[in-house]
């Protein structure tokens, strides 16, 4: 295993990705005395609010890549689509966590999928759909209902779409953009879960309790901590996250998000290599926040304490709900977060609230 390399606090860390994951974690680098460096492609963006560090550049800008290299300590991101080859290069020149093996895999629903169950972890059944007569194959295969899904780039539900017995596979196919895609089998879940895990460059590895998700129009709406889900579940799910973490060799934040069926048995649904949405009730309920651990484990220093401090209930702001920050202001146990977004267009997540609830656990 290489020697950690560590990046003292006083250090620059460099975030590719300018959005509310990355403002989150460059607020944790500051707290612990860390400068911050935010490459994007726009200006203004949330995490450019925040730091006077930045360089607004194409991702494919190699001078300007190569400059931000030059200035940081180590890099980081906050967006999973940041392109491979991006990262590569960066790696000539700094420590880049996670690197780009792991983004090769996770941006990609095919390899991703593939990759988790050749660690013995079940997902959905799945089907190749790269092409129009694969996916019409798949659909004759695994039946409906079943759920196509773009390869790359989805999110939030976006590039998916339900195909229900009798469906036109075809059809969807090519509604989806005519680009590779995944059939996926339904999964008749009956809780939406995830794991924060974070393995650090030494091995080490934390995870936070496992959570429950709820989702609105296909975008997170409520995480709920911790998940309400048997001891054994818990202890899959925690062990499912661990095992991913370490087969990636991930240095960093994982979020793995599953499926709980009746029988109390763990699919895994999706990774993200980064700070997630359904981690951001551990900014005030945990120990130590995602964001902060995610510092530590790119910088070389122990991981935190993941331990939870109290039960908590997050609660997207999506949208227009954003104008209700004044009555998050004025009730108690509730703590409020806005991205400094300027316009709240419908689905776009403009901030959080946590409501902080006394631990029900014996002893919490
Ligand atoms: P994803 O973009 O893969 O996270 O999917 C978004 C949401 O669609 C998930 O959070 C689930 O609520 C639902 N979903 C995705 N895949 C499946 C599946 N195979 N079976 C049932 N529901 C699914």
């Amino acid at each position: 295993m290489a020697e950690p390399r560590i990046v003292a606090p006083g250090g620059t860390i460099g975030i590719l990705g300018g959005g509310q994951l990355g403002r989150m974690t460059a607020q944790a680098a500051a707290r612990l005395g860390y400068r911050v460096h935010v490459y994007h492609d726009e200006p203004d963006a949330p995490c450019c609010q925040v730091t006077p560090l930045q360089t607004i550049a194409a991702w494919d800008d190699l001078e300007a890549l190569a400059r931000f290299a030059r200035a940081v300590d180590v890099v980081t991101l906050e967006w999973e689509n940041i392109p491979v080859r991006t990262l590569a290069f960066l790696q000539q020149f700094v420590p880049v966590h996670p690197g780009p093996g792991v983004l090769a895999i996770t941006q990609d629903r095919l390899l991703e999928k593939d990759f988790v169950n050749r660690q013995g972890v079940p997902t959905a059944p799945w089907r190749h759909a790269r092409t129009e007569a694969e996916a019409v194959a798949a659909f004759a295969e695994l039946g409906g209902p079943a759920i196509l899904k773009t390869a790359r780039l989805g999110y939030d539900g976006k590039g998916q779409v339900r195909l229900d017995p009798g469906a036109d596979a075809a059809a969807a196919w090519r509604g989806l953009g005519g680009v590779p895609a995944i059939l996926e089998g339904f999964v008749a879940f009956t809780c939406e879960a995830s794991v924060i895990v974070a393995r650090g460059q030494d091995g080490t590895v934390r995870c936070y309790p496992p959570v429950e998700n709820r989702h609105e129009s296909g975008i997170l709406a409520e995480t709920i901590a911790p998940a309400a889900l048997p001891g054994r579940v818990r202890a899959d799910a925690e062990g499912i996250a661990r095992h991913l973490a370490e087969a990636l060799q991930l240095v960093g934040v994982l979020a793995v998000e599953m499926f709980v069926t009746r029988e109390g048995a763990v699919l895994v649904n999706e990774l993200a290599p980064r700070p997630h949405n359904s981690g951001h009730w551990t900014i005030d309920a945990c120990v130590t926040s995602q964001f902060e651990q995610l510092v530590r484990a790119v910088c070389g220093l122990p991981l935190g304490d993941t331990a939870a401090i109290c039960d908590a209930v997050m609660r997207n702001l999506i949208g227009d709900e954003v104008e209700t920050w004044r009555e998050a202001l004025a009730s108690d146990g509730l703590r409020l977060h806005l991205y400094g977004k300027a316009e709240a267009r419908p689905g776009r997540k403009m901030g959080h609230v946590t409501r902080l609830i006394p631990s029900s656990r014996p002893g919490g």
